[in-house]
């Protein structure tokens, strides 16, 4: 079985990814290794800040050291950046999504805040305008058998066979908030083709069409692909 270490903190993504991916894969979290690194998310697109959380922490479990005195074994580390565009807003929020309200735009601010600010920026625009979408970016790193020395993490893309995975989810953002499910901007995204908001629609339909279920299907197409090359 391939074990992944999910490179997050955020419960509800780990939730997902856990319910979409279900029993072929073993999944470790960033609580089973509390003193990893934090990485500044700062990259300008959602491939370069899932990069930079991936290579880092791969990194950092080079030569499997901290992974062996757990009694664990790892083969992956699996970063999601992810977050809505807003087409009425140029694609705001972006890869802002988790700050979109703080004044300090290196510190998240709580989903309801981030809700109000959106439903504020949108007070005029009319709900045909109203067009967004989730994206998603996965990137798939292997754990490496040593360290690699390099000055920034962003050079370590160049060292590691990294795989990118990405998905979206059409929709619009709808007048008010509305369901109690999910996170994020989940109680203002309605998704093309139905009438209710995510957190109205709960995690059976949202794990089937969501960006996150789109990427992780393609991630594993790709593991489905790897097993059928080392059969034949
Ligand atoms: P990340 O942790 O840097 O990827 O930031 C993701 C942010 O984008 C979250 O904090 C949410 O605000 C937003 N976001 C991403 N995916 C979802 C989703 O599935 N539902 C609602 N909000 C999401």
């Amino acid at each position: 079985m391939t074990t992944l270490l999910i490179a997050t903190r955020n419960a509800h993504k780990t939730e997902e990814i856990h319910a979409i991916l279900g029993a072929q894969f073993q999944l470790l979290t960033l609580k089973d290794f509390p003193d990893a690194p934090s990485v500044v998310e700062d990259a300008e697109t959602f491939v370069g800040n899932a990069l930079k959380k991936a290579d880092t922490l791969a990194n950092w479990l080079a030569d499997n050291s901290k992974i062996k005195t757990k009694n664990l074994r790892l083969d992956y580390v699996l970063a999601d950046d992810s977050g809505l565009e807003v087409d009425a807003l140029h694609g705001a929020p972006g890869v802002h999504s988790a700050r979109f309200a703080a004044l300090d735009k290196t510190e998240n601010s709580p989903d309801a805040e981030n809700n109000i600010k959106l439903l504020r920026l949108l007070k005029t625009v009319p709900l045909e305008n109203r067009t967004a979408r989730f994206r998603c970016v996965i990137a798939l790193v292997p754990v490496p058998e040593k360290k690699i020395e390099s000055a920034s993490p962003v050079c370590f893309a160049d060292e590691f066979p990294t795989q990118i995975f990405d998905g979206a989810c059409e929709g619009v953002i709808q007048l008010s908030a509305s369901g109690v499910k999910g996170f994020g901007y989940d109680p203002l995204f309605v998704p093309d083709g139905y009438e209710k908001s995510f957190a109205e629609l709960g995690e059976d339909v949202k794990n089937k069409i969501s960006h996150r279920a789109k990427a992780l299907a393609k991630m594993k197409q790709f593991f489905n692909d790897q097993d059928t090359k080392a059969q034949s």
